[in-house]
């Protein structure tokens, strides 16, 4: 749409960034024109650090965590408590929890949340994986950290019914996180007393 007055490589650049999540046609050519003006190293290390990013990356078989070895870094660590299991929607909620230094358990990342109305079904989600990790694993507690807002609470009481069976001990985090909100973006200190409240669901 833009090739009439703008450069072929431009143009290209504004409809990449404009296929991204929450950036529009404004944002996406205020980024594209900084990045002209730029130095050229400023450019190259953002293409490098994509390629990197797409190239150097895999998911843990285990966790479903974004990782550059598989198993992860904490699935593999022997200090973590191996009875313990915080399901959490996206790879970012495993960064924001670890950021708290409060939690020591393991990690099980979904992909999502069900939500009928973006089509997205239990089935595309990480949880039959969930469950026979449970299953197998000797697990004690699983400490269910999806967002505060509807698909979250969905998906945990979806989660919670499928693991009652199992007899395992499932938790929630405590509510006093900004309820419609999502758990990469709550600080430290909310996230701390989130985990410390956890509570039987
Ligand atoms: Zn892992």
């Amino acid at each position: 749409m833009f090739s009439q007055v703008t450069a072929e490589p431009v143009a290209r650049l504004i409809d990449e960034f404009n296929r991204l999540p929450g950036i529009g046609p404004k944002t996406a050519q205020r980024l594209t024109y900084f990045l002209l003006r730029a130095p050229s190293e400023q450019a190259h290390a953002l293409a490098e650090a994509l390629i990197r990013m797409k190239e150097r990356t895999v998911f843990c078989s285990i966790c479903f965590n974004i990782t550059e070895m598989d198993p992860c870094a904490v699935c593999q660590d022997p200090e973590r408590d191996r009875r313990t299991i915080c399901v959490v929607e996206e790879p970012l909620d495993v960064l924001a929890l670890e950021r708290t230094r409060t939690y020591k358990g393991l990690y099980h990342v979904l992909h999502g949340a069900i939500s009928p109305v973006d089509g997205i079904g239990p089935e595309e989600l990480r949880i039959r994986e969930l469950l026979s990790r449970v299953d197998r694993e000797k697990i004690g507690e699983v400490l269910l950290a999806t967002n505060p807002n509807l698909e979250g609470g969905a998906t945990a009481m979806y989660v919670h019914s499928l693991l009652r069976p199992l007899g395992v001990r499932v938790t929630r985090l405590a509510y006093g996180l900004p309820v419609g909100g999502d758990l990469e973006y709550a600080d430290e200190v909310t996230l701390t007393r989130a985990l410390e409240g956890r509570r039987e669901m």
